[in-house]
């Protein structure tokens, strides 16, 4: 069995739609970056490819290519969980949290779990999602932007 670990930033702005953990979430301000600035997916996606020791989501989706501009990251976790499982590894479980003060996650924290656990070929059930406000420290306090952590563990398939 191998862990993987995640940590992903992104800084809000204004005019761009705010998509977290695969879910378009209605809000005045979205995320800056090259894709859709999915901060969760990002984290998800890294973890897994941490614990496969198989780099990281800037080697394997540069922000430098054109053909990721605007990309839907739920669809680069995706190709990273097709990478884990033609490698032989099976993914048990994950974990994340997403750390902001607004707006409030509680309502799509299971539609955020499902579309993780589909674009992951798992059940929903292997999938954590949870969201904590920094008491208004920090740039998340500020909201300056949102942090996202995650923890996968896999293991090597059989037959
Ligand atoms: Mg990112």
């Amino acid at each position: 069995m191998r862990v993987g670990i995640g940590y992903d930033v992104h800084a809000f702005t204004e005019g761009r739609p705010l998509v977290i953990g695969g879910v378009d979430i209605p809000h005045e301000m979205g995320l800056i970056g090259h894709s859709d600035a999915d901060v969760l997916t990002h984290a998800l996606t890294d973890a897994i490819l941490s614990a496969m020791r198989a780099g990281d989501l800037g080697a394997h989706f540069p922000d430098t290519d054109p053909a990721y501009a605007g990309a839907r990251s739920i669809e680069l976790l995706e190709h990273a969980a097709r990478l884990m499982r033609d490698s032989g590894w099976r993914l048990v479980d994950a974990d994340t949290v997403l750390v902001l003060e607004r707006p409030r996650m509680s309502s799509y924290r299971d539609v955020m779990r499902a579309t993780l656990a589909e674009a992951l070929g798992v059940d929903v059930e292997a999938v954590g999602v949870k969201a904590t406000t920094t008491e208004g420290l920090g740039f998340a306090g500020r909201e300056e932007g949102v942090a996202a952590y995650a923890v996968v563990l896999i293991e090597r398939a059989t037959g």
